[in-house]
């Protein structure tokens, strides 16, 4: 574990101080601390926030670093499923390389923790999976990397997919997905049972993908919110993107907000540009854990994303309509501390005692950061300097 002391930056924009850490947590905070034992860093009046966290993406899907994927299908949803789970092998979509690029440029973007969903399903078994899982492991010292066992392709209707879910969950998976009950396995039911019964006996996490709009995802959403509440799982479930809650009338909305605020169910967001993403401000009046995603970056499915939150924040902010300093900094929240309150690590900030996982941002203040997507100083991992000015620092650490 790490001791070092972190010399000029700015918490969240505020006055300057020196950061101490002592075995990778944050010992003290404040304006010319005494250096003692400890190495120094000079943070040049960085701005100073926790380490950015994906709470949704496909580790497993990017081309980043291959030759450009001419896309020339225009799919639908399952058509763009079924496409990637049939040429995926075949196009070299390898999950240990492309997994360890997508992890590696997160980082280097000032991530900290990822939530990963991962592919699933009867044709490729767990050797998705597996490649993720040895990313995972390869990468511990740098970047924190929870594993969603995913049936991209449908539970219900791809019998041994249940199996396969749970053989994962034994395996390292710390939480299991599941996608549109309706639209995707034409089994709300059959789904969502085996989904909690899996996360009931494992004691693992929920994360759901709701593409589903209008009365059909708020069927869903309820759905869910009863199961959670059925099994008390308060706190230990999320609905992927919920394109639901910005798609119905206002008093609906506000029903079924109220009711996640109060079964402590987060909400995992892309800001999709093209799809009825819930609203931030909403969200957050009600007290809801709102985290960010980058989702797919650059696959089968469209050519579109970056593994960088801060350009994430950018995107919620755009798509939220924001203008003002104060929603800019809370998009970077949200892309920040709001991806770990989803991951349920709540004590992810700049608190004494907290574990010294950290971004350093080359910007005046936060809403500065997200407009400009600032370039990033640092990051650390349990106090420990992972990445700076856009290197690796660990011979170990190479991008393949
Ligand atoms: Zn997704």
């Amino acid at each position: 574990m790490s001791n070092l002391l972190l010399r000029n930056v700015r918490p969240w924009g505020g006055e300057t101080v020196d950061v101490a850490i002592r075995d990778g947590r944050i010992a003290e905070m404040g304006a010319n601390l005494g250096a003692g034992d400890l190495p120094q860093e000079d943070g040049g009046n960085a701005l100073l926030v926790p380490g950015l966290v994906d709470c949704h993406t496909h580790l497993d899907k990017t081309t980043w670093g291959m030759d450009w994927f001419e896309n020339t299908e225009n799919a639908t949803l399952q058509g763009r499923i079924d496409y990637e789970r049939d040429n995926r092998t075949a196009l070299g979509i390898d999950p240990d390389r492309q997994s360890m690029r997508h992890a590696l440029e997160l980082a280097r973007n000032g991530a900290t923790h990822i939530r990963s969903h991962v592919d699933i399903d009867t044709d490729h078994g767990l050797a998705i999976f597996e490649g993720v899982m040895r990313t995972r492991e390869k990468l511990a010292d740098v970047i924190e990397i929870e594993i969603v066992a995913f049936p991209q392709s449908g539970l219900v209707k791809r019998p041994g997919t249940a199996e396969l879910l749970d053989e994962a969950l034994s395996n390292g998976a710390a939480v299991v997905g599941g996608i549109d009950p309706c639209g995707m396995d034409r089994d709300p039911k059959g789904q969502l049972d085996t989904v909690f019964d899996l996360a009931d006996r494992h004691g693992a996490a929920v994360d759901i993908h709701l593409h589903e709009t209008g009365e059909l995802g708020a069927f869903d959403t309820e759905e869910i919110l009863d199961r959670t509440e059925a099994l008390g799982l308060q706190g230990k479930v999320t609905i992927s993107h919920a394109f639901a809650l910005g798609s119905l009338p206002e008093a609906r909305t506000r029903a079924l907000i109220d009711r996640i605020a109060k079964l402590d169910v987060a909400i995992a967001t892309t800001g999709s540009p093209n799809a009825s993403v819930p609203r931030l401000l909403e969200l957050k009046a009600a007290g809801v854990r709102v985290g960010a995603g980058c989702d797919g970056i650059r696959d089968t499915w469209g050519p579109w994303g970056k593994p960088d939150m801060l350009h994430r924040a950018e995107v919620l902010g755009m798509r939220n309509g924001f203008r003002r300093d104060q929603d800019l900094a809370y998009a970077l929240e949200v892309c920040s501390t709001g991806g770990a309150r989803v991951m349920g690590r709540s004590g992810h900030d700049l608190s004494i005692g907290s574990v010294a996982d950290l971004c350093l941002i080359d910007a005046m203040t936060p809403a500065h950061a997200v407009a400009a997507t600032a370039p990033r100083r640092m990051t650390l991992k349990s106090g420990q300097i992972v990445v700076r000015d856009g290197a690796f620092t660990q011979d170990n650490v190479v991008m393949p």
